[in-house]
């Protein structure tokens, strides 16, 4: 039986979290939260069920936002929008510096009500407020350092100043995988540039985004953040399309960012997309073989494999592959797949729904009928919840489904190769470039092939890690725009040029 892993169930332990954790299932507009059939100023009362995908038990039912809330949050967004701006950066700063602190007091709570919306282990939680607050630390300060510029000499007797202004309203789209980071990712930098925002969550996860607004709402401005819940294209596309909103930000997948493309391009607002990603790991034979298999143990199965940039496409040379795949599964079979309240030391957890658990079991099918060969794990594990055995596949001949496609699960491709040629070639021919990693002792050999791979993130000798001061985003597929860093910031502002005339 190569399905060798077991979900560790804990039936008998406290629940994650109380129906006291949970925020408002409302919308949170112009500092308030409105909209429920108790307080019924929003135009729907339909809603939608959230779900922990470890039990299957229901945990909130929020509205469906309609394009008439969509609207109240973009008024209210636009409304805010001067004064906002009008602040200089350090007093922007500080209130952002207020937010980390508020969002750092409740880190524990934000972590369990993560673990309960996604099934993600507690550690993978707790990893992603830690960095939640960084990003708001690190948004605080920087934009304190990207102001504006002033220069002369390009013109006789003119002075220029470049300045950096906000963009305006912007609306922001985020995905069910790491739904409290990516709404900071995009949150934290956009409200230091000085823009407002509506942020709309995935329908599967909002808990963590109402219970950021719930947590920091008397700290800003009202109407500075909105967060209307709902399905894409309902408001979601209201978001894209309205007039008002001057840009739109989407972490998703592929379909849903074309979507969002067409859909800005009659008002011609500008776009940012952080979409899908199927990252190569180059392993030549000089490198560490033992610390590449336990590095790619945690990049490979990190929030269940549920993460764009997850080391999912392993190309090994032929010489190696033999000992590397042995070590990978030693280190996969070992993996500690539970629920979120089993431990500190679970590593997978369920996949998300109902819905994409289907879908990874899919691919593992057709993967089998396709003559890949199942090293370790291959299929469910037993329910409640939606739970996958860690997998390895092996015997992956070139441009298999299961080596070319998101899988977004507990699943790695291993793939062999002959020399440097080939490997680049291989690694490159997927049509997403978002990250990829080189395993090498050879310093010529990492920058020369880092070079050639065609991914907006290249690791050497590592998978995964990340921080807020370095700039997160893709190539090809994977969308435009950039997440983190300084770049954020420039992409959430507009650049404008005065040029004054000094002379008599
Ligand atoms: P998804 O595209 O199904 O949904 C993402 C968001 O888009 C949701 O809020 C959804 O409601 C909304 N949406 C869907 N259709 C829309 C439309 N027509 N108009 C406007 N909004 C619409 O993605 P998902 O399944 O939630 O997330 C998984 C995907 O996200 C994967 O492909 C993954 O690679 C990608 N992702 C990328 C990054 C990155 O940094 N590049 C990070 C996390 C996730």
């Amino acid at each position: 039986d190569l399905t060798t892993a077991t979900v560790r169930r804990t039936p008998d332990a406290p629940p994650l979290i109380t129906p006291a954790d949970l925020p408002p299932a409302r919308h949170f507009v112009d500092g308030r939260f409105v909209g429920t059939c108790a307080a019924p100023d929003a135009s729907s009362d339909r809603f939608t069920d959230v779900v922990d995908p470890s039990t299957e038990t229901l945990l909130a039912r929020i509205p469906e936002g309609t394009a008439a809330d969509v609207d109240r949050a973009v008024a209210a967004a636009l409304a805010a929008r001067d004064s906002w701006a009008r602040l200089v950066p350090k007093e922007r700063s500080e209130v952002l510096h207020a937010l980390a602190d508020r969002l750092a007091e409740h880190d524990d709570l934000l972590s369990r009500l993560e673990s309960a919306n996604t099934g993600k282990p507690l550690a993978v939680s707790r990893d992603d407020v830690a960095m939640t607050v960084d990003t708001f630390r690190f948004m605080a300060g920087a934009v304190r350092a990207t102001g504006s510029m002033a220069a002369g000499d390009y013109a006789e007797n003119h002075l220029s100043v470049i300045l950096r202004e906000p963009l305006g309203v912007i609306g922001v789209i985020t995905p069910w995988n790491y739904p409290l980071l990516m709404a900071a990712w995009k949150i934290a930098p956009i409200l230091a540039a000085g823009n407002t925002v509506v942020v709309k969550p995935s329908e599967q996860t909002p808990l963590t985004t109402l219970k950021l607004a719930e947590l920091v709402g008397d700290l800003l401005p009202p109407g500075v953040l909105n967060v209307v819940t709902g399905y894409g294209p309902v408001a979601g596309a209201r978001l894209t399309e309205h007039p008002d909103v001057d840009m739109i930000a989407l972490t998703g997948s592929v379909d849903s960012g074309r979507a969002v493309a067409r859909a800005a391009a009659d008002s011609l607002k500008r776009v940012h997309l952080e979409l899908g990603g199927k990252a190569p790991v180059v392993i030549f034979p000089d490198a560490d073989l033992p610390a590449a298999a336990s590095a790619l143990r945690v990049a490979g199965f990190w929030n269940s494999g549920q993460e764009c940039g997850a080391a999912c496409r392993i190309l090994v040379h032929e010489s190696v592959a033999e000992e590397f795949v042995e070590r990978l599964v030693g280190e996969v079979r070992a993996l500690v797949v539970g629920e979120p309240t089993a431990g500190e030391d679970v590593e997978v957890g369920p996949m998300v729904s109902k819905a994409h658990f289907d879908r990874v079991t899919g691919y593992l099918e057709r993967a089998k009928e396709d003559g890949l060969r199942v090293a370790t794990g291959g299929g469910p594990l037993e329910g409640p919840g939606y739970f996958v055995a860690p997998t390895v596949l092996v015997d992956v001949p070139e441009g298999a489904e299961a080596a070319r496609e998101e899988i977004f699960g507990p699943v790695v491709t291993v793939e062999t190769f002959t020399d440097e040629a080939e490997a680049v070639r291989r690694a490159n021919d997927v049509p997403l470039g978002l990250s990829a990693s080189v395993w090498t002792e050879n310093a010529r050999r990492s920058h020369d092939i880092a070079a050639r791979l065609d991914f907006g993130t290249v690791w050497v000798n590592s998978h995964l890690v990340l921080a807020s001061e370095v700039p997160w985003g893709g190539f090809k597929g994977s969308g435009y725009g950039r997440d983190l860093s300084l770049y954020a910031l420039d992409d959430y502002s507009r650049t404008k040029h005065v040029m004054h005339n000094h002379g008599r």
